[in-house]
């Protein structure tokens, strides 16, 4: 395993990955009632901007130092971007020049009823991972492979309480990304028919579009009663050779969290695109109930 979150951490992918998860978390603190979060690839939880792997990259700089720019010109931000914004700051007043990887955003964001699994299988990510969460009591440290792990995870528990609600965040490397597909899409299958309500955000990068063709097909076969892909492209999806763009799947999203998150994509695709950016939002199935 090669990836190293700290070369991208910041990018465009993060930012819609963030503001999306952000969106989520808040849907679900509307109500009292105790939810429970597993980030099946979690990485280091925080990463610093000045440091070697981001300078090396520059990514963050044409990521969210550019929505930074843009979003202090707006005159009243989205409340979606507002919030991610936010969210990032609040992190950032405990180290500065850093940015937030997601296990920190949701640590960020539990009220004391709600519980996190976050799972990383590179020891000395998860090492770091547990250190930068080792104040929080309600969030836990899982040094293994998401994947496996969510099988133990859910249908999710306090102890001998039974937790109602469940959001799990699949972000994995896609390095062989033709493999990582049926990964999730078995993950996903497996985690629905012990807990049919869960809510899925997985990630997935667009390098040219007809290859997620056969992904998003399997994946409206799945037993949700509902699926949206949520899209951000920072030029046409038209080359292989680059990540031109990236999407956060839904699978049993909150009741109209598109009309928060849709305002928030024209802003992201200003501030990080480039010539014929453009966002897109479209259900692969939806909940006619
Ligand atoms: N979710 C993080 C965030 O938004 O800040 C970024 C995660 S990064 C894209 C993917 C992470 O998954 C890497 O840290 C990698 O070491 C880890 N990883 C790779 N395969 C894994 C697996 N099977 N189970 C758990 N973690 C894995």
């Amino acid at each position: 395993m090669n990836y190293r979150h700290g070369f991208h951490a910041g990018n465009h992918a993060d930012v819609l990955k963030h503001l999306v998860l952000v969106a989520l978390l808040d849907a679900l603190k509307r109500k009292d009632s105790p939810f429970f979060v597993v980030d099946t690839h979690a990485g280091r939880g925080r990463y610093d901007l000045g440091g070697l792997q981001a300078s090396r990259t520059g990514e963050a700089k044409a990521g969210i130092r550019r929505l930074w720019t843009h979003a202090a010109t707006l005159p009243g931000p989205p409340p979606a971007l507002a919030r991610y914004l936010a969210a990032v700051a609040a992190a950032q007043a405990e180290a500065p020049n850093s940015y937030p990887g997601s296990p920190l955003l949701v640590s960020q964001a539990l009220r004391e009823q709600d519980r996190f699994a976050a799972c990383e299988l590179l020891p000395e990510e998860a090492a770091a991972l547990k250190a930068l969460l080792a104040p929080d009591p309600r969030s836990h440290v899982h040094a293994r492979d998401g994947y496996a792990a969510l099988k133990a995870l859910l249908p999710p528990r306090d102890g001998a309480t039974k937790l109602g609600r469940a959001l799990v965040l699949i972000d994995p490397p896609y390095e062989a990304q033709d493999e990582e597909y049926p990964l999730i899409t078995n993950a996903v299958a497996d985690a629905l028919q012990r807990f049919p309500q869960a809510i899925f955000a997985i990630w997935y990068p667009i390098k040219q579009r007809p290859s997620l063709h056969p992904f998003f097909r399997k994946v409206a076969t799945l037993p949700a009663k509902s699926a949206l892909a949520i899209e951000l492209l920072v030029r046409p999806d038209d080359s292989p050779l680059r990540m031109n763009g990236s999407g956060m799947l839904l699978l049993n999203p909150p009741w109209q969290i598109e009309k928060e998150i849709e305002p928030a994509l024209k802003p992201l695709a200003h501030a990080m695109g480039e010539a014929g950016a453009s966002w897109r939002l479209t259900w692969l199935k939806q909940d006619k109930a």
